[in-house]
């Protein structure tokens, strides 16, 4: 599988060896939720902030670059930020313009273009003017225009109507779309995973519907280094925060010496506490970058694969950054599988069941016999979160670490 970019290595970086026994606040990880608490905590209130970050980047997974061909890429898969949370648009927008880039996505089902939300336009679509009009006038009238249905609620419809419209969207949508992302099927998947995606009666085709959406205008990496620039910060990157810290007799140590200040975690509890009651399960994605000598390769920023290919879809960023490259574009395919614990896997979508669930908890209450320890953010909470809920659990968790 070609990548235009090498996974990034863990290495200790020659920061982890440098003291860290000055600081009032450790960091770790230079993602949304680290660089926002580690922003609020040196600017607001006057901390002195060091960051850990085991990659060699700051950004987390939303980090972008700029690939061989001179073209923004999202390492990590692509990133549109999207909210209706107000505080958090105006914060991030201390630091950043942003674009206006509304996201669209289309689902290939042979062949046939049919806007993702499933809505008004795909159904005549998918069954042509006259039927999808009749079919469109039964959902309006059982759930009421402009509504959203998720297909779990379709699929408990009697009428025929509606069991046709649920069978067909079940089948050409979800099902081998949801079996390749998630290795199991609809039914298999936490309901919050199927209701992401709604049915939309409606002619809105944009993906979120949120009042608020669109990418940084120079990218989530010039965003975060933004943040990130403030006397009271210091960033150590390619330092793994477990070769600088240890954990016991509920105290936190650095260099063997107790480390009194406030500690903001933001990795994987499981791997902390050294996978003591096993590893939490993720799913994680190969990326297949490619770049093409052309202005366009596809008609949206994302085009999903819902009843063909290995791979879930393919986004081409310059929809997404608006970035004018005459000539080239770069396209990325997603290839999702099992995460493999302790190898160079990202793990990035967590698995979410009971068992799952209970097992972070047991971690979560490890970390919660540390003092002045708060674990934060996606990996730390094994959640799936966008990044404006990364964004405010961090205003507010600094807010009560300021009030304290
Ligand atoms: C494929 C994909 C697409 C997505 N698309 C969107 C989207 O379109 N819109 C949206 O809003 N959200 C999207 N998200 C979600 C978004 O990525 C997250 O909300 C965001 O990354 C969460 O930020 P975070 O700081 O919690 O975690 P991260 O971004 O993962 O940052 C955590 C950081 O901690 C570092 N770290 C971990 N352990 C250690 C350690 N021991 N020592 C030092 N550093 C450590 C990691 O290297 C990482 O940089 C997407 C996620 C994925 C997987």
């Amino acid at each position: 599988m070609s990548s235009t970019t090498e996974p990034t290595p863990r290495p200790d970086g020659p920061g982890a060896s440098a003291p860290v026994s000055g600081a009032d606040v450790l960091v770790v990880g230079a993602g949304l939720a680290g660089s926002t608490i580690a922003r609020e905590l040196a600017e607001r209130g006057g901390r002195r902030v060091v960051v850990l970050e085991a990659r060699q980047h700051v950004a987390g997974n939303a980090y972008d670059v700029v690939d061989e061909a001179g073209v923004l890429i999202h390492q990590y898969g692509p990133h549109i930020f999207h909210t209706n949370n107000q505080r958090v648009v105006e914060y991030l927008s201390r630091f950043t313009d942003w674009n206006g880039y509304s996201h669209e996505v289309l689902a290939n089902v042979h062949g046939l273009f049919l806007p993702v939300p499933v809505n008004k336009i795909s159904l005549r679509l998918a069954f042509g003017k006259q039927r999808g009009d009749e079919l469109i006038a039964k959902l309006v009238g059982r759930f009421g225009d402009g509504e959203k249905v998720t297909i779990r609620q379709l699929r408990e419809e009697s009428d025929a109507d509606l069991a046709e419209v649920a069978d067909y969207v079940y089948r050409n949508v979800f099902l081998t779309y949801t079996t390749k992302q998630w290795g199991v099927g609809p039914d298999e998947v936490d309901e919050s995973v199927t209701a992401r995606v709604p049915v939309f009666i409606s002619e809105d085709c944009r993906y979120f519907q949120d009042a608020h959406q669109g990418l940084p205008v120079d990218g989530y990496t010039a965003l975060v280094q933004c943040m990130l620039e403030h006397p009271g910060i210091e960033v150590r990157l390619g330092v793994d925060a477990r070769q600088v810290f240890e954990f016991g007799d509920g105290e936190v140590r650095v260099g063997g010496e107790p480390f009194g200040g406030t500690v903001i975690y933001t990795g994987p509890l499981d791997e902390l506490f050294g996978n003591r009651f096993g590893s939490l399960p993720y799913r994680t994605l190969d990326f297949d970058f490619e770049t093409l000598q052309q202005d366009r390769f596809q008609p949206s920023g994302t085009v999903n694969y819902t009843v063909s290919e290995d791979f879930t879809r393919i986004t081409e960023f310059k929809h997404l950054t608006r970035q004018d490259a005459p000539g080239r574009t770069t396209i990325v395919r997603e290839f999702p599988r099992d995460y493999v614990p302790d190898s160079t896997d990202e793990a990035y979508y967590p698995i979410i069941d009971p068992a799952n669930l209970e097992l972070h908890g047991r971690y979560a209450e490890l970390a919660s016999e540390l003092p002045d320890f708060h674990a934060i953010g996606r990996l730390a909470e094994y959640r799936y979160f966008n990044m404006d809920q990364v964004v405010a659990r961090a205003l507010k968790l600094a807010d009560r670490l300021l009030a304290d």
